[in-house]
């Protein structure tokens, strides 16, 4: 039976090292400070935003959400943004997706300084991921990093499958994992015969959202299989992978919930920090 990848305990070691740093920047005088800016009021976005302020608060970095009718003119967002950028009491923007359809996501992103973009959004941070320069990047493919390195999980040399190319997870994953020394595949919607990919893979990582996208004969025998798909049901959530199935094949598996979705608000904290760096550290 496979060995859990387990998120909580490595948030709970990240957490303390992030603590640490916030510390340092307040014996220098700097209080880190996050901006969340929530348009609408789609529900699940309301629980993320909630969710971050509670880890930030908790981890010692301040807060201030900023939330805006569903029909704000997209105009008006981006003064918002543009106060905030040159706000030197904010180190990090994180704007809610999805935002209502009136508003250009892509503008939206575009207008957040590069600097203080803690979701890896802007076309510069995209820029940075691809060229493999240091930058902010999305949260939720260095929670797939961070769980595997800090479970001690080779990533250098070893064939990683990713299922899903979306512009949160897959694409930006492909990157950093090349930057570790991976060698790559990436799975979509047209792939033939998704299963003689997955089936090759060392590490495996779906990020789909598709409940039993990944069933047990897609998996070679203890592989470490990562579930980044995060899927409502009526009893909770679940991932993309058939984990009861698989995870008597894998030699590794994260559970959801528990697994990359427990770092992501972490990481993204983490990236307020590195903001503070590359704002010169004021
Ligand atoms: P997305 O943009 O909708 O991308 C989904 C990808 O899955 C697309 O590339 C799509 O292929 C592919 N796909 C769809 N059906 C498929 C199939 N049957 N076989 C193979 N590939 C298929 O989604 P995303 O924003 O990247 O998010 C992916 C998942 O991660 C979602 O479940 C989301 O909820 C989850 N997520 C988790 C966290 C976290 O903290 N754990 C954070 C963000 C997102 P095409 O490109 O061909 O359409």
């Amino acid at each position: 039976m496979a060995e859990l990848l387990d998120g909580r305990a490595i948030a709970k070691e990240l957490k303390e090292e992030i603590k640490l740093e916030i510390a340092k920047w307040k014996e220098k005088g700097v209080e880190s400070k996050l901006a969340v800016i929530l348009v609408g009021d789609d529900p699940a976005s309301v629980i993320y935003a909630k969710s971050k302020q509670r880890v930030a608060e908790d981890m010692g970095i301040a807060f201030d959400l900023f939330a805006m009718p569903g029909d704000t003119l997209e105009i008006a967002v981006l003064d918002l943004i543009d106060c905030l950028n040159n706000d030197m009491e904010f180190h990090g923007i994180m704007i809610e997706l999805p935002l209502p359809k009136h508003i250009s996501k892509e503008k939206i992103m575009a207008a957040v300084r590069p600097e203080k973009d803690v979701d890896g959004g802007h076309p510069i941070n995209r820029g940075y991921i691809l060229s493999g320069e240091e930058g902010l990047f999305p949260a939720t493919p260095l929670s797939c990093i961070e769980l595997l390195l800090r479970s001690g999980v080779e990533i250098s040399g070893k064939h990683v499958v990713i299922v899903g190319r979306g512009e949160t997870v897959g694409k930006p994953l492909v990157f950093l994992m090349l930057k570790h020394n991976a060698t790559v595949t990436i799975c979509h919607s047209r792939t033939v015969d998704l299963g003689s990919f997955t089936r090759q893979a060392d590490i495996l990582i779906s990020a789909v959202g598709k409940i039993n996208l990944i069933t047990e004969d897609m998996v070679k025998p203890g592989a470490v299989v990562v579930d980044a798909g995060i899927n409502e049901t009526a009893n909770g959530i679940c991932g993309d992978v058939d984990f009861e199935k698989v995870k008597e094949i894998a030699g590794r598996i994260s559970p959801v919930p528990g697994g990359v979705g427990a770092l992501t608000t972490v990481l993204i904290m983490r990236n307020v920090l590195k903001g503070i760096t590359l704002q010169g550290g004021c």
